[in-house]
């Protein structure tokens, strides 16, 4: 149902009517198309609330009119935190619930509020705790919140070592569309500390994580925090093909060395500059500056300078192997202004991949690690097949098991042919991955989530009694899962 003006008073009644809009122009700003994913809907209506009650009625009235509903934290996913539905409904804009609620270092979380915006969290414990670090994603910018990465399930400055960013997760406080409140793991216990993520029983907690809001709205999260020593590194690895890169990077990830390690072809440093600058795009012009056809960034933390050597020695002593069977691989001499750049965080390095033709899509996939050479070569070709450079970004998780990989495909969106052309890159790519058994992660609306489902059909029905049961009036957002 449409947001009429009953629904607006009565929105205005819980919150306060200075946190209400309809304000066309302020709708527009929180639509996104890019980034994650092109489908975004203007929402009727945006609605701030601060407390964990005032999101239990406004979803209670929402569930009685049958009002869509879409939550968003820091909305830089990309899109993901906006409707996908006409008409678009409230859009729950929780940046005001940003309070960090309780630090624990004996049994190391963190408690946070939706709001909590990753420069707002790296200040707090740089400040109070530096000995620990709050995971924050690797490169998405200070705005960017705590709560919603780790719901997205994205990587963090320590996915290397630690996993994805659900990983982390121990307990979430979650309001249902009824007016429930649902809290997981140790946290269901009255009284009991969010110390333990398999709770009572079979754990919910993995059922909200990479629900892109469609299940309820969640207003705490419990997460882990990592020691966070002052020795670091970066150690940067060159390569001529992908499969040398693949090969040498996964004997290094078996020995369980860095806590951020990522990389990915040459086309990664002059897309970030602009497409009409005087700079050649010819590899051979970056080549004499020293940038390597291929490359892999071992972000590396030591306990003590010594750890931190012995790290540098075996990610050494497996380049001096490789050598010696011929395999090329080189060290990549980093300036120091990189070395600090690439340590900084939160960061804004992957910002300026919109300079190269006004917008850009992370298309990500995760796949197992011995296929990344694979991927980074049906992607180069592919991207190349339909006029995009072919910039290619790839990163280890937990000590390589899993590979991430993103063509970040750079684009005009202001001309729908550009648009057109990303779509069916999309469309032709996803085929050919899922056939390979890979899984794009942050599926979206229009390709993903059809191709994806429309194989693995037993999962998706299941998926929607889930979504019934917990919302049966189904007024959260569908996402891009078409939930
Ligand atoms: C330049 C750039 C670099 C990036 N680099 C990284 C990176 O290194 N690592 C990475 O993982 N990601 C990265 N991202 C993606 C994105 O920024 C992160 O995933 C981001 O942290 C998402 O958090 P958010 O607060 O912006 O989430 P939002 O966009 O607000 O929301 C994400 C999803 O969660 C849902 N949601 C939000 N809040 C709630 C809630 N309280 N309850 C239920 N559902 C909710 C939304 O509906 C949406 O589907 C990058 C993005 C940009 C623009």
């Amino acid at each position: 149902m449409p947001v009429d003006p009953k629904i607006i008073e009565a929105l205005e009644s819980i919150v306060g009517p200075e946190y209400v809009t309809t304000d066309e122009v302020i709708l527009a700003s929180y639509v996104s198309k890019g980034i994650m994913g092109l489908e975004a809907q203007r929402a009727d209506i945006v609605v701030r609330p601060k407390y964990v009650e005032e999101v239990r009625r406004i979803l209670m009235l929402a569930n009685e009119h049958k009002i869509p509903v879409t939550p968003v934290a820091g909305g830089l996913s990309g899109g993901y935190a906006c409707p996908t539905v006409k008409p678009g409904g409230i859009l729950l804009d929780l940046s005001r619930m940003n309070r960090i609620l309780e630090v624990d270092t004996d049994a190391r979380y963190v408690v946070v509020e939706p709001g909590v915006r990753c420069g707002q969290i790296w200040r707090f414990f740089r400040d109070n705790y530096p000995e620990w670090a709050p995971p924050i994603p690797d490169g998405a910018p200070p705005a960017a919140t705590v709560l919603g990465d780790a719901l997205e399930r994205g990587f963090s400055l320590v996915t290397s070592k630690y996993g994805p960013q659900a990983d982390l997760v121990l307990g979430l406080e979650v309001v249902l569309p009824t007016g429930d409140i649902l809290r997981t793991g140790s946290w269901a216990l009255p009284g009991a500390k969010p110390f333990y993520r398999w709770g009572l029983g079979p754990d919910f907690t993995g059922l909200f994580l990479g629900s892109q809001g469609t299940l309820g709205v969640v207003t705490k999260m419990a997460i882990k925090i990592v020691p966070h020593p002052e020795h670091k590194d970066i150690v940067a690895l060159a390569f001529e093909d992908p499969e040398t890169m693949q090969k040498v990077t996964l004997r290094i990830l078996k020995k369980e060395v860095g806590v951020m390690v990522q990389g990915g072809n040459w086309w990664l440093v002059p897309t970030r500059m602009d497409h009409e600058s005087k700079l050649p795009h010819d590899y051979e012009f970056w080549k004499k500056r020293g940038v390597p056809k291929y490359f892999m960034n071992f972000e590396i933390w030591g306990i003590t300078k010594e750890h931190l050597e012995l790290e540098k020695k075996i990610i050494d002593e497996e380049v001096k192997a490789a050598k010696s069977k011929g395999e090329v691989v080189d060290y990549w001499k980093l300036h120091p202004r990189q070395v600090a750049s690439r340590l900084k965080k939160p960061n804004k390095i992957a910002i300026p991949y919109a300079k190269w033709r006004g917008a850009f899509l992370f298309i990500t996939w995760y796949l197992p690690w011995k296929g990344l050479a694979e991927f980074m070569k049906i992607c180069e070709q592919k991207m190349e097949e339909y006029g995009f450079a072919p910039v290619i970004w790839v990163a280890s998780i937990e000590h390589g098991r899993e590979c991430i990989g993103m063509p970040i495909v750079c684009f005009n969106n202001r001309d729908p042919d550009d648009i057109q052309r990303v779509i069916e890159f999309n469309r032709e790519t996803t085929e050919i991955f899922l056939d390979k058994g890979w899984i794009n992660y942050r599926p979206d609306a229009k390709i993903h989530a059809p191709a994806m489902y429309s194989r693995a059909q037993g999962y998706y029905y299941w998926l929607k009694k889930i979504k019934q049961l917990f919302d049966p009036n189904g007024i959260m957002h569908p996402g891009r899962l078409c939930l």
